[in-house]
């Protein structure tokens, strides 16, 4: 295992246990992503060992999921999942097994993972366990699923997601009897949780191609008015308000979705992201201006972010150079900015909403001419305003 990048603190745990008698094994995602030269997200340790013995072995551990046999470790400045093996009961919600028992065979644990290439584990020595042809799989980038898709799909629904989002993030193609059993069983994902959902989705959605939450859309169909097809807009760069906004745009485009504002709540994202998409959407999905008074009221209106979207969405190179140049000019932008206040109309006679109507109005000039953010000018148009 020395060429292999597994931090120092993860081998000693594999190390203990195995001195202690318990066969160790790295599992599951560490070993795909070590594999591929990827840094694992997380290090998770499959053995023999039962909870309550690992948790003898070492002197910070948590346990953090006893009921199924999880124990997280904290060893040589590392961190390590550590699982006892175990085979999973019958699944009778579409998520959950109803209990799961341990089991002493390495085999039987890989044998419940999801697919081909989460299901291989490997010892101290760097040898890969690999029952299933994950490594095969891995080099021909197809996911494939352990045993019989539709039968994997029908015990856990959230599996047809995690598909979607590891042929996403990992660049590869799906297998075609595991893609014709997410169809069959597509309308099993109403059994996952939005949250579930939620967390697929943003990790699809920042993937490279991010064209995967297209297909997993298709699994959304109690968030969705219809399904949608394939997609169209160009995509934006990977930062997550913007690929929401993306994904929400291709929904409105192809009228699955009546508003973002409505489908993301469904799906329990953060207030911050649905108040990014509701401005971006509209402007993703309307020709965006040529000239800067118009650029300069979107900007006002929208939020200069939301504009940097949807120009990336519409491929205008030319206007990500042109908001920065408006937003360094000091060109006011907002009320806050404008050469009059309340105060100043209230000294006119302006009361109630007629201040904030007024001051609106003189906004919008400012805008389309920023040279009249002057007080006097501004005062002046107002009398023109109330004379004519
Ligand atoms: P990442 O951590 O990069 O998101 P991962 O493959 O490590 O991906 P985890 O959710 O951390 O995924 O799970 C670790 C391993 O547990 C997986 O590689 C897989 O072997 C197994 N696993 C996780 N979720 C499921 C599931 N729903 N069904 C079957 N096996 C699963
Ligand atoms: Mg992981």
């Amino acid at each position: 295992m020395d060429n292999l990048m597994v931090p120092a603190g993860v081998k000693g745990i594999l190390q203990r246990l195995q001195t202690a008698g318990h066969p160790a094994y790295l599992v599951g995602g560490c070993v795909r992503d070590t594999l591929l030269g990827r840094t694992p997200e997380d290090w998770d340790i499959c053995t023999a060992a039962l909870p309550e013995q690992t948790m003898a072995l070492f002197d910070r551990t948590v346990p953090t999921g006893l009921k199924h046999g999880t124990v997280t470790v904290f060893y040589g400045g590392s961190q390590a999942e550590v699982t006892t093996f175990r085979k999973d009961g019958p699944y009778t919600d579409h998520r959950r097994p109803d209990e799961v028992q341990f089991t002493d065979r390495l085999t039987e644990d890989l044998s419940r993972r999801d697919f081909t290439v989460n299901a291989m584990a490997m010892d101290l020595e760097g040898n890969l366990i690999d029952p299933f042809g994950g490594q095969k799989d891995l080099k021909e980038t197809c996911l494939r699923c352990v045993g019989d898709p539709d039968k994997r799909f029908q015990e856990d629904a959230l599996r047809m997601f995690r598909a979607f989002r590891f042929a996403a993030q990992l660049n590869m193609g799906i297998d075609t009897a595991t893609h014709d059993a997410i169809c069959r069983n597509a309308h099993l994902a109403r059994f996952v949780a939005p949250e579930r959902i939620h967390t697929e989705l943003e990790k699809t959605l920042l993937s490279p191609p991010p064209s995967y939450a297209m297909d997993m859309a298709r699994l959304l169909s109690a968030f969705l008015l219809q399904a949608p097809k394939n997609s169209g807009i160009p995509t934006p760069e990977p930062t997550l308000a913007y690929r929401w906004a993306w994904f929400c745009a291709e929904l409105m485009l192809q009228r699955c979705i009546e508003s973002p504002e409505a489908f993301l709540r469904s799906l329990r994202a953060d207030t911050a992201t649905i108040r990014f998409c509701e401005q971006a959407v509209p402007l993703i999905l309307a020709p965006l201006p040529e000239e800067n008074p118009a650029l300069r009221r979107l900007i006002a209106k929208h939020g200069a972010d939301a504009v940097r979207c949807a120009a990336q969405c519409q491929n205008r190179q030319d206007l990500p150079s042109r908001v920065d140049t408006i937003l360094a000019s000091g060109d006011c932008l907002d009320l806050s900015h404008l050469a009059v206040n309340g105060t100043d109309l209230q000294a006119l006679g302006y009361t109630g909403a007629d201040i904030g109507k007024a001051l609106h109005r003189l906004l919008d000039s400012v805008l389309i001419d920023p040279r009249c953010n002057q007080k006097e000018m501004l005062l002046n148009l107002l009398k023109e305003d109330s004379h004519g």
